[in-house]
């Protein structure tokens, strides 16, 4: 089990068995490699974690103001613009959305989850879909801001 005894015992939790938390490159850092393949629509885990109040650099959101913090698991998946896999922050389940094959990255949208992301950052994740640059759903980019704030209000 990736998980210390202290979140109990439950056979669905992520299993040393089929993850591992590894360096991907230096510019992305921890990401989680599946060790087996998934089937789209199989349920990957149940996760836990600490619950705190505020956004951590690798917290996920279960709701406003309350925040997941695993430093085992979720907290190390990456972002994709077309993810490998869903976060339930309700059930706390994560399930593949697509297949995944062994040796595989486990990718999720961050803003699934993130209404406001810790960090705001340019993706280089490769889909035709690809964002370009990654915010909460609640959040205009940075960049954005700053056009609104530098148009000159009218008389
Ligand atoms: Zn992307």
């Amino acid at each position: 089990m990736l998980y210390p005894k202290k979140y109990g015992v439950n056979p669905l939790f992520p299993q040393a068995t089929d993850f591992n938390v590894i360096t991907k490159d230096v510019s992305t850092g921890y990401g989680v490699l599946a060790r087996r393949s998934f089937e789209a629509g199989e349920l990957i885990a149940v996760i836990t974690g600490e619950v705190v109040p505020d956004i951590l650099q690798h917290t996920l959101q279960i709701c406003e103001g309350k925040h997941l913090l695993d430093q085992y698991f979720t907290g190390y998946l990456l972002h994709a613009c077309s993810p490998n896999i869903s976060v339930d922050m309700h059930s706390m389940t994560v399930t593949a959305l697509k297949n995944i094959p062994a040796n595989t990255f486990l990718t999720m949208d961050y803003a699934q989850t993130e209404e406001v992301l810790y960090k705001q950052f340019p993706c280089s994740c490769g889909s035709e879909n690809c964002r370009g640059w990654i915010t909460g759903s609640l959040e205009m980019p940075a960049g954005a801001l700053q056009i609104f704030a530098e148009v000159p209000e009218l008389n």
